[in-house]
């Protein structure tokens, strides 16, 4: 059976105590769920300890949404890998457009920190995505192969292995978003999968988790996860509520 890997970026929504009740109700629908979905959640920093102890014995996986790189240091209003290693992090997610939007984030920074990632073993979950400017301007694939080259600078085969991608266009995410057509996230996925392949070789570079994020909702996800190379999705609102993140959890 293959993995199907779906998970849900919080931004800054949810609080502890909302954190906790909805991390309470997924536990309890992640025990019927077809056993081949990988679930992960990537809450806000102050709910990462909660949740990784009310999470504790289930198949729920634990991401964080930014990291510095390195260990410590005087970096004011940073976290570093050190510190989320100790709370048992499984997942770092790295370079979400929001974060490349507002904090100026870019591939040489995302860079540093998948390796900082990658040395305390927990797996970057890097995203790339292009603006609509370089959509309409005909060089989506151009500015995608750039960002998982930079971004993926000296990652080994070895070390790829635990890398995920989620492809995420700048101009599909959020209240504003338009929803990308499927054919097109298909062919941006086989495409960056030739990339990863032309990297890693065959092998690793074909096993490497390509998810899909943005406006992902009741009416397009199947479109989204029939298409070849899309290896997961990556949800923001339809996750938030679990009505709606029961329905598309429940049809796959
Ligand atoms: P939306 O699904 O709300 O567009 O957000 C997607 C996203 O940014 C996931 O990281």
């Amino acid at each position: 059976m293959t993995k199907v890997w779906i998970g849900t970026n919080w931004k800054m929504t949810k609080t502890i105590s909302e954190g906790l009740a909805y991390t309470r109700e997924l536990k309890k629908l992640a025990e019927s769920i077809t056993p081949n979905i990988e679930l992960f959640i990537i809450p806000s920093f102050t709910s990462l300890l909660p949740i990784r102890e009310e999470l504790s014995g289930s198949r729920i996986k634990l991401g964080a949404q930014n990291m510095h790189w390195e260990d410590r240091g005087a970096y004011t209003g940073e976290i570093s890998p050190r510190m989320l290693d100790e709370i048992g992090i499984d997942l770092i997610e790295l370079g979400h457009s929001e974060r490349r939007q507002y904090y100026n984030e870019n591939d040489v920074d995302i860079n540093k920190k998948v390796h900082a990632a990658l040395k305390y073993g927990m797996r970057p979950l890097v995203c790339i995505g292009e603006s609509i400017d370089q959509k309409n301007n005909g060089i989506s694939k151009e500015v995608l192969a750039a960002q998982l080259k930079v971004c993926l600078k000296n990652v080994t085969t070895e070390q790829a292995q635990h890398v995920l991608i989620a492809y995420e266009p700048v101009w599909a995410i959020g209240e504003r978003g338009i929803p990308a057509e499927a054919d097109y996230v298909g062919e941006i996925h086989s495409f960056l999968r030739k990339n990863l392949v032309d990297l890693y070789g065959e092998k690793v570079g074909q096993e490497i988790p390509l998810l899909y994020g943005g406006s992902v909702r009741l009416d397009n996800f199947l479109n989204y996860i029939q298409q070849t190379n899309v290896n997961g999705l990556f949800v923001g609102r339809t996750a938030w509520n679990m009505e709606t993140f029961s329905v598309l959890l429940n049809e796959l």
